[in-house]
């Protein structure tokens, strides 16, 4: 290295590729390798940083990524853009940690960042880079996270943001992207696809490319410092790290070794990276052996921020495991949903999937011994639970809807409806029934199996529920029994039902068009009625509306409908949403359940019909 040179006017820094070592001006690419394409790293001029270095600040001031401005290729300090990222708490995990018999855990809660993610880091660096580098727009490829973070960065610096994310990305990166005033496209893709996309556009429209590359390593390692911080300037001995591209192990790395070389720690700790089994090619070519990673096609989770295939950082990542001494593991997703959920229950913390990969992992490492009781151990919480508020909804039962009546409190108190048990993902696909059952056979099977105590009242409504399953030829699975019991009991109410279906039926018509004839009670009335739709539900939906017109004078529009498949796979079963809106302007969410999806629509429809009516009659 050269000798030390004045920041501002020259570099105390210089890139080189990590796997041929030639080195790279920063003018030239600070992305890939112009030689042979693997990733870059940044190497300091450590007697330059050294001797500028104040250690009593460094030491006195208030721990944020701020602070660090020291160990980062900043060049000109007055292009910063930072919004007051880092300076996350370090948790102790007093309830969870004796649950696990483990002396001392902590969670570095990187959720409460600027927005909502570890990420922040990486982007301070990057986003300032890119102002010195002059970047008229910034592009960027994201599973969401990414997408969220470079677009507030960009915002702040006044320059536009074009991001690709995959389609289906989490609602809350989305909407947060987009709110920053990103320019989103959605690829019909994966993460990769997206990227190698988002790096031809970059080239040819001369956007700076934002991503995982050596600048965001750089600002990332600031989690790093903080933590030994946090101890009292000590290492932990294990911290454990989710892996998508593998930039924020690689970077949290970095920094753990940075403050070794500058003597601030006397030792290093392992690191473990972890990933879902859907997606894990870090964690496959650590356990093989491998010097490359063989990418994914497919990646297939739920958590959704590490699901890249053919990760960026997958070499940088795989060097520091081993380096570290450290170890690899994947762990389902169902694992990884449960983990979510008792790092709430016990420690309050709401992370996205993907940060509570570390704490699926505990009990593994620790039986295997590959963790030590008596160890401290760091785990990164890397993103806000509400970043992707749907997946936790999968493990969670949906809860009941009253009438705002303190009767309706009172029975839910009496049936202890708050400890139902949601089937989730775990045994969900388990039959349960393949006939009706007693009476007795489903109150015993709905407390062993949900946790519930149904009254005899409960039960029967369920039984009827549970025919219509069964008549068509489909066997009652767990994730059923939930969808059904929830339904009965969401019926809390006390009116008895105006409107009862007796008969429908949906056939073609001579033009084409999709018609039915249902038979409906109306307050104990039989009364008949057909329509046509432009799809069979549609059309049943008419003749209903018809019918029940006829008689009752509620009038009423369907402002809204959707139709989620609860377990997927060839015995589905189908869960339809309905908004009803009456004249008054009130409004009713209706929900059914059923293996067709017009049973699953009827029943919607009658419970919607039935509690608007009872609505309009109080
Ligand atoms: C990006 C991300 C990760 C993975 O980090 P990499 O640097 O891609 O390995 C983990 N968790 C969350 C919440 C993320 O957004
Ligand atoms: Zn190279």
């Amino acid at each position: 290295m050269k000798t030390p040179k004045k920041r501002g006017d020259s570099r105390f820094y210089e890139l080189s590729c990590i796997s041929c070592g030639k080195s790279c001006r920063e003018e030239e690419s600070s992305t890939r390798c112009p030689s042979c394409g693997k990733p870059l790293t940044v190497h300091y001029d450590w007697g330059y940083i050294k001797s500028r270095l104040n250690r009593y600040s460094l030491r006195s001031s208030p721990i944020k990524a701020l602070k660090y401005l020291d160990f980062y290729p900043i060049l000109n300090l007055d292009l910063v853009v930072s919004l007051d990222e880092g300076g996350t708490p370090l948790h102790r995990c007093h309830r969870l940690a004796q649950e696990m018999g483990l002396r001392s855990l902590s969670i570095k809660n990187e959720g409460v960042n600027p927005t909502g993610v570890f990420k922040d880091r990486g982007t301070l660096v990057e986003i300032t880079k890119a102002k010195e580098q002059g970047a008229k727009a910034i592009a960027v490829a994201s599973t969401g996270n990414m997408a969220a973070s470079v677009a507030a960065y960009a915002s702040i610096a006044g320059l536009p943001c074009y991001v690709l994310v995959p389609e289906g990305t989490a609602i809350g990166k989305l909407s947060q992207a987009l709110s920053y005033g990103a320019r989103l496209l959605q690829v019909r893709g994966t993460y990769n696809d997206a990227a190698r996309l988002t790096e031809a556009m970059s080239e040819k429209y001369g956007f700076y490319l934002a991503g995982d590359y050596a600048f965001r390593v750089e600002g990332q390692k600031s989690a790093a410092f903080e933590i030994i911080e946090h101890l009292d300037w000590q290492a932990p001995a294990v911290v454990i790290v989710p892996m998508g591209a593998g930039t924020n192990l690689a970077a949290l790395w970095k920094g753990f070794q940075e403050f070794y070389e500058l003597g601030f720690i006397d030792r290093l700790p392992r690191m473990v990276g972890v990933q879902p089994e859907g997606c894990a090619p870090i964690v496959s070519a650590f356990n093989q052996g491998l010097d490359r990673i063989i990418p994914l096609e497919k990646p297939e989770t739920i958590c959704s921020a590490v699901a890249a295939g053919d990760p960026p950082d997958g070499l940088k990542a795989l060097q520091a495991l081993r380096e570290s001494g450290g170890c690899s593991l994947a762990l389902s997703d169902v694992e990884i949903l449960e983990a979510q959920q008792h790092l709430a229950r016990l420690e309050s913390i709401f992370v996205e999937p993907a940060g509570a990969i570390p704490i699926a992992a505990l009990p593994h490492l620790l039986k295997t011994g590959r963790i030590r009781p008596d160890e401290v151990v760091v785990c990164l919480a890397t993103g806000n639970g509400l970043k992707d508020p749907k997946a936790a909804l999968k493990v969670l039962p949906s809860p009941a809807t009253i009438e705002p009546s303190l009767a309706e409190v009172d029975k839910f108190l009496r049936l202890r409806l708050y400890e139902i048990r949601a089937a989730g993902a775990k045994d969900g696909g388990k039959n349960l029934f393949e006939q009706v059952p007693s009476v007795n056979q489903l109150v015993e099977r709905v407390k062993a199996e949900l946790g519930v105590k149904l009254t005899l009242e409960y039960a029967r409504r369920a039984l009827q529920l549970i025919s219509e399953f069964v008549n068509k030829g489909k066997p009652i699975t767990k994730a059923d029994l939930q969808y059904i019991v929830e339904t009965v009991l969401k019926g809390l109410s006390e009116h008895p039902p105006i409107l009862h279906v007796e008969d429908f039926q949906v056939f073609t018509s001579l033009h084409g068009r999709p018609e039915a004839k249902v038979k409906i009670l109306f307050d104990g009335e039989r009364v008949g009625s057909t329509a046509s739709g432009v799809g069979p539900v549609d059309a049943v939906i008419n003749a209903l509306k018809a019918a029940a017109q006829s008689r009752g004078k509620l009038f009423f529009e369907l402002i809204d409908f959707q139709v989620e498949i609860n377990t997927p796979g060839a015995d589905a079963s189908v869960e339809v949403t309905m908004v009803l809106r009456d004249s008054k302007g009130n409004r009713v969410v209706a929900t059914g359940t059923s293996p067709d999806i017009i049973v699953a629509s009827v029943n919607a429809f009658v419970e919607g019909y039935n509690v608007l009516w009872s609505r309009q009659q109080t």
